[in-house]
Formats: structure tokens, sequence, C-alpha cells
């Protein structure tokens, strides 16, 4: 079964087309990323997936459960409350400016929703987000506040905010096109151990190197639509015009 479906979404705003006819699937344990240039889509993709904006066409299902479609009156149906919340559990989302609670420390930040929205048990909260917190390499970090510190350091706790969630499927808008590029490294690192982890993976990424290292497949979005999609191998030798000018950006 796929952990996320999307049958030819439509999403435009002002009437102008910004998703057109876009259909994919991400099995369990997969890593998909979406390259392709600013402007194509990929964030509005991702918004769309995560419930933050509403489609105007075509379904979304999560583990083969219809979370959107359209009605019978041409209207988007989402589903509500506790239905709403389940779905929501499934996924988890890195922005590309972290979106961390500035008042918050780094403690509170991971382990608000899972306690106050999820109503888990606090002591077990707060063990998984030490050990999640290990794996990020900020154990001395815990209560700090935000803006004590670096990029990097902010988005590996937006990661581990979002892990403690225990989403089946994790989603990164550009994690790291905020980033210096020294601070970029340990950010791709940790995500990568994420995919050691069998942890499945849409991530949105300007990181030519790191998207063919690590995804099993790809797609290239240009204007819209899903101009090409295969394995790293197929992508990066495309034959494709719009693709090829694309990576070119990127020698
Ligand atoms: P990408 O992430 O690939 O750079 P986006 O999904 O952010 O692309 O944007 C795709 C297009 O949709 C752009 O032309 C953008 O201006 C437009 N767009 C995105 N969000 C909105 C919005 N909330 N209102 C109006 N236009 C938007
Ligand atoms: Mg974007």
């Amino acid at each position: 079964m796929y952990l996320l479906e999307m049958n030819h979404i439509e999403k435009g705003f002002d009437g102008l087309g910004v998703l057109k006819d876009i259909s994919l699937s991400v099995k369990e344990g997969e890593i998909l990323s979406i390259i392709g240039p600013s402007g194509s889509g990929k964030s509005t993709l991702l918004r769309c997936a995560t419930m933050l904006e509403k489609i105007d066409g075509g379904e979304i299902l999560y583990l083969g459960e219809r979370a959107a479609y359209i009605g019978e009156n041409h209207k988007p149906v989402y589903k509500k409350g506790e239905e709403r919340r389940k779905l929501q559990s499934y996924f988890g989302l890195v922005f590309q400016n972290f979106n961390l609670f500035p008042h918050y420390s780094v403690m509170k930040n991971i382990i608000d929703a899972p306690i106050h929205i999820q109503k888990r048990n606090r002591e077990e909260v707060y063990q998984e987000a030490r050990s999640l917190l290990k794996k990020m390499g900020l154990e001395e970090k815990e209560n700090a506040y935000p803006c004590q510190l670096s990029g990097g350091q902010c988005q590996r706790v937006a990661i581990a905010r979002a892990l403690a969630l225990n989403p089946k499927i994790l989603f990164f808008d550009e994690p790291t096109s905020a980033l210096d590029p020294e601070l970029t490294g340990e950010v791709l690192k940790v995500i990568k151990s994420l995919a050691d982890m069998d942890i499945t993976m849409v991530i949105v990424t300007h990181e030519m190197n790191f998207a063919r290292d690590i995804s099993d497949r790809i797609i290239f979005m240009d204007q819209g639509v899903i101009a090409v999609e295969g394995t790293p191998e197929e992508v990066f030798s495309t034959e494709h015009a719009r693709m090829k000018e694309f990576l070119g950006k990127f020698h």
C-alpha cells in the first residue's frame, strides 16, 4: 500500500494554474526528491500534500484513505475534527525557515505537540526528545532558545520536533536553502541518517548531489507539471531540454 497518493492534483491562485494534473505516490521507506526551478510549484505541492492549501482538483490519499477530494458541488472536501487530526499525525513538515517557536526552549519546541496535541505521556515524550536531540548532535542544547542557535542547529531542532510526532512520512521544503554553505552539510548529514533509519521522506531540494545520492526516485517539476520522473540515474541522464538547462545551472 502507498503511504501517500496524489492523483491528478490541480491547484491555482487567482485563476492561474500552479499545479497541473500532478500525480505521484510514495511507498513506505521510499525517498522521493522533488527538484525544479523556483516558481515551478514545489512548495505548493508540499502544502497541498500536508493540507495547508486546499486542492482545486484531484484527490489525496494517506494509507489508502481519502484525505481530500472534490465533492459533488465541485468544492474540495476535507475531513474535520478527530479524523483530520489522525490524518495530520501521518506526516511531518520541515520548512525552509525552521518555524520554531522563538519563545520556547529547544526542549519545549519538541515536546509541546506530543504532550498537548497527541496527549502522550510526559515522561515518555521527554525521554524520546532527549534521544532525538542526541541523534541530532544537540544534547547540550535542550534549554537553549532558538535565537541562541545557528541556522543549522535550528533546522536540526525542527527535524527533531517533526520526528517527535512519529510521522509515517516526513516532508522537507528546501531544508538547507536558508543556511550558509558551511552549515548545509550538517543538516544533510542528519537527513541522510534518517534515510538509513528507513524513514519515508519527500524532499524538495536544490542540493543536486544530495538528491542523487539519497533518493530512490526524483521528480523534476517545471511550470506546474511533472516534467521528468525516474531513478536518480534516469533523471540525471535525461535528454529533457528544460531539465538539462536546469542542471546546467549547478555546474
Ligand atoms: P516553488 O516552491 O517551486 O518555488 P511555489 O509553489 O512557491 O514554487 O510557487 C509556484 C507559483 O505559485 C508561483 O508563481 C507563486 O508565485 C505562486 N503562489 C504560491 N503561493 C501562492 C499564494 N499563496 N498566492 C498566490 N500565488 C501563490
Ligand atoms: Mg518553494
